[in-house]
């Protein structure tokens, strides 16, 4: 484990599940071969005949077939990165791969069983057994738990689970998630619990958590701050960060026929990971200059670990079985790229965001603040005995209570018990002292009460001030402890030899990796050849091996062609979809949205880069870029924009209620009339004359109606003219529309008293 800078490959390691219930019971073909000596993936491609198809064959830094068990893939691959985290360096492992090969099995495992304990519950034990067995070193250990879903983040530990976080980035420190949660643990079940509550809070948010899961991303953070004297005399802090993985599911999307809001969806679930693979072949490529790490939350949260800061393992999980052979490829093909990125850790040194630099300072000022407190009694106490010793109650009081704080905390209890013996004993000297006057008895009392009151909470405030230095020194963590155990030194040796051992089969399986490459290369130098036929048959040979290497390349290249075509589509298929929403949306903003609103929104809208959404800039900062708009100022010190009539009107006339209200009077904006004036229909003359004539006749039977007309004051309108004077008064009822109401609008305006439209009651309408 090296200090240097040197840049170092991201380690990929293949695990290939072993064959499910439903597999076996199907009888599916195994189209994966795992040759863990040699590093090797085989797969064969069930479709075509195999005389005429090459198997394909990668290698990664080792791999791992359906037996391996979860321990030796973290002796072998997993340990020496979790290593590397407690000495200052950042760790990241990925499980990537389709759904139900094994990711979440390999991270997490079967809880309960510790044989198929996952890396991140057994990084817990080592992590925790490492801090256990050091000596003059100050551990802080904490864990976060979080979850990208749709590109929106979750903090899985925080008591709201609807809330969603931001990524935010600072130049010292980085990209970080803003109010991410992390809990300080103190022992591998303590974390343990973090981590259960975390995968609680995933399967609640979701309505299907299978589906969910291999949908989101789920990063558990550990972060291991350590403090060690250095050789300069000064205390020095690492930090090292682990983050552990679980990708969603690799499978391709389908996305056919999604539309609107699931169409949404659809192209959002897997940005991350396509823009994962994006910064891959970014990375990989040697090429390009842009690295497109802000393209998802992901890669932007996990940058460090791409090419940056950070030694990183990746797992890629695949099934054996022949139906899943594309994805198989896929993930194989991906990982294979993976391989080629190079990292470059350092040991976080003394980082401006260490928790345990602000844990020990706290601690010190705490115990500062105690100390004073108990100096200044020291004093006090020492004040009195010099001084001419008191005879007052108060000040012997004073001095012992002193005397009893100083005297540790174990006689604390007999001490609080005694002082109020005491006081009742002297409250009750008070009470029965008859020479004492009433009012004099009464002041005693009550100074003796707030004495007690006061010794209360001066002794409340040191048993708080000491809990709290506790409480935050037992989350320090100190090993050396257990270091004579016997059996953990046993354990401790056991280990170790695990270790080398894993060691070995990986030195071993290097050399067989390197020994068959050079095997190629140098076949032709050392052969010198004895006869023509027999340089004929080596050729032979030769060219025949050269010949079907071809062919696998041919093939590799034809399929990583028709991926690539296939995935063309895809993206295709989805960019016309996102056309047509497109399109959709803007023929409702041209038919549905005035013209001067639409520019008025967009030249309003901008690109939050940080958030990486469009958003509408406050109305108020629309004038000047940065300038807060003000209100119009017209009068200084007054509330609302003020006329200079109004202003001259206060100054002259103080006590006129009209000031500065009411500056402009405008009439409502009424909608356009809808309806049509009134027709009368044609009445034949005869029949016209024959009402007018009934109408006529009623002249002699008038009731007095005058208490109809005030309420009624529609009414009024239909009044013939002529009549009484008191209907005049109608119109103040009827409500003021911005027509003149004096123009014949009316069917029934007195201009044609003798034809109205609707009979009228008898009697009720006067004339
Ligand atoms: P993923 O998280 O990739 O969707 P899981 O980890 O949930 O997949 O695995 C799916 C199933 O396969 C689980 O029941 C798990 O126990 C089983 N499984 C996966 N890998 C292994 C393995 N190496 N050995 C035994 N069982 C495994
Ligand atoms: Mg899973």
């Amino acid at each position: 484990m090296s200090k240097s800078k040197s840049p170092e490959s991201v380690k990929v390691v293949v695990r290939c599940r072993p064959m499910n219930e439903k597999e076996r019971a199907t009888k599916f073909e195994r189209v994966v071969t795992v040759d863990v000596k040699l590093g090797q993936i085989i797969v064969r491609n069930p479709r075509v005949a195999s005389a005429h198809e090459h198997p394909k064959v990668f290698t990664f830094d080792s791999v791992y077939d359906s037996n391996s068990k979860q321990i030796d893939l973290y002796d072998e691959t997993f340990r020496q990165l979790v290593d590397s985290v407690l000495l200052g360096f950042n760790g990241t492992i990925f499980a990537y791969g389709q759904t139900g090969t094994g990711k979440t099995y390999t991270m997490e495992g079967v809880r309960n069983d510790p044989e198929r304990r996952g890396v991140i519950p057994n990084s817990f034990e080592h992590i925790f057994t490492h801090i256990s067995r050091s000596q003059n070193q100050q551990y802080l250990v904490r864990a976060s738990y979080l979850e990208i879903y749709q590109e929106e983040i979750r903090d899985l530990i925080s008591k709201d689970q609807s809330h969603r976080l931001e990524l935010k980035e600072r130049p010292d420190t980085g990209v970080y998630v803003k109010d991410l949660s992390s809990f300080v643990t103190k022992s591998a079940g303590e974390i343990e619990r973090v981590m259960i509550l975390g995968n609680q809070n995933r399967s609640v948010g979701a309505t299907n958590m299978n589906e969910h899961s291999s949908r989101s991303h789920a990063i558990f953070v550990i972060t291991v701050e350590c403090s060690e004297l250095g050789v300069d005399g000064e205390n020095h802090i690492r930090v090292g960060k682990l983050n552990l993985v679980d990708l969603a599911g690799s499978e391709r999307q389908t996305k056919t026929g999604a539309q609107g809001e699931r169409l949404k969806e659809a192209t959002k679930i897997n940005l991350s990971l396509s823009a994962l693979g994006n910064v891959i072949s970014a990375l990989v490529d040697g090429r390009s200059t842009h690295i497109p790490y802000r393209d998802s939350k992901l890669t932007r949260l996990l940058q460090d670990s791409l090419g940056g800061n950070a030694r990183t393992v990746m797992v890629a999980n695949i099934g054996p079985a022949c139906y899943n052979v594309e994805e198989t490829l896929t993930t194989l093909r991906y990982s294979n790229r993976a391989k080629n990125i190079r990292n470059k850790p350092r040991i976080n040194e003394d980082p401006k965001d260490a928790l345990l630099r602000e844990f020990q300072e706290q601690i010190a000022r705490l115990k500062e603040q105690l100390e004073r407190r108990s100096g200044k009694k020291k004093k006090r106490r020492q004040r009195r005995r010099v001084g001419e010793g008191g005879h007052e109650e108060d000040l012997e009081d004073g001095e012992t209570e002193d005397d009893e704080e100083e005297e540790g905390v174990g006689d604390q209890g007999d001490y609080w018990r005694e002082q109020q013996e005491k006081l009742e004993r002297e409250r009750k000297a008070i009470m029965e002292d008859h020479s004492l006057v009433a009012e004099e008895k009464l002041r005693l009392l009550k100074e003796k009460e707030k004495k007690m009151e006061d010794l209360r909470k001066e002794r409340e405030v040191g048993e708080m001030l000491s809990a709290k230095v506790k409480a935050m020194e037992s989350k320090l963590l100190v090993g050396g402890k257990n270091i004579v155990d016997h059996t953990n030194e046993q354990q401790r040796i056991l280990e170790q030899k695990r270790h080398e051992i894993a060691e070995q089969k990986r030195r071993e399986r290097e050399m067989q990796q390197q020994v068959e490459n050079r095997d190629e290369e140098t076949l032709e130098l050392k052969e010198t050849y004895s006869s023509l036929q027999q340089e004929v048959d080596i050729k032979t040979k030769k060219l025949k091996k050269l010949f079907a290497k071809l062919q696998a390349v041919k093939a590799e290249i034809q399929d990583v062609q028709e991926a690539h075509i296939k995935e063309r589509q895809d993206l295709e298929q989805n960019q016309n979809e996102l056309t047509r929403e497109l399109k959709l949306k803007h023929l409702i903003i041209e038919n549905f949205i005035p013209m001067e609103e639409k520019n008025k929104m967009v030249s309003r809208a901008y690109f939050d880069e940080e958030d990486d959404h469009w958003k509408v800039k406050a109305i108020t900062r629309l004038e000047d870029d940065h300038q807060m708009m003000s209100r119009p100022v017209s009068a200084v010190g007054y509330r609302r924009p003020l006329s200079q009539h109004a202003h001259m009107a206060m100054v002259m006339r103080p006590e006129v209620r009209y000031k500065a209200e009411n500056i402009l009077k405008l009439e409502m904006d009424l909608p356009e009339r809808t309806t049509r004036e009134y027709e009368e229909p044609v009445i034949a003359p005869n029949v016209a004359a024959a009402l007018e004539a009934a109408l006529r006749d009623e002249d002699e039977i008038q009731v007095d109606a005058s208490g109809f007309h005030s309420s009624l004051g529609l009414m009024g309108a239909i009044s013939p003219p002529g009549a009484g004077g008191s209907l005049r008064k109608q119109k103040s009822g009827r409500p003021k529309t911005g027509k003149k109401s004096s123009a014949p609008t009316s069917p029934f305006s007195p201009s044609i008293p003798a034809s109205p439209l609707y009979p009228q009651a008898r009697g009720l309408v006067p004339k």
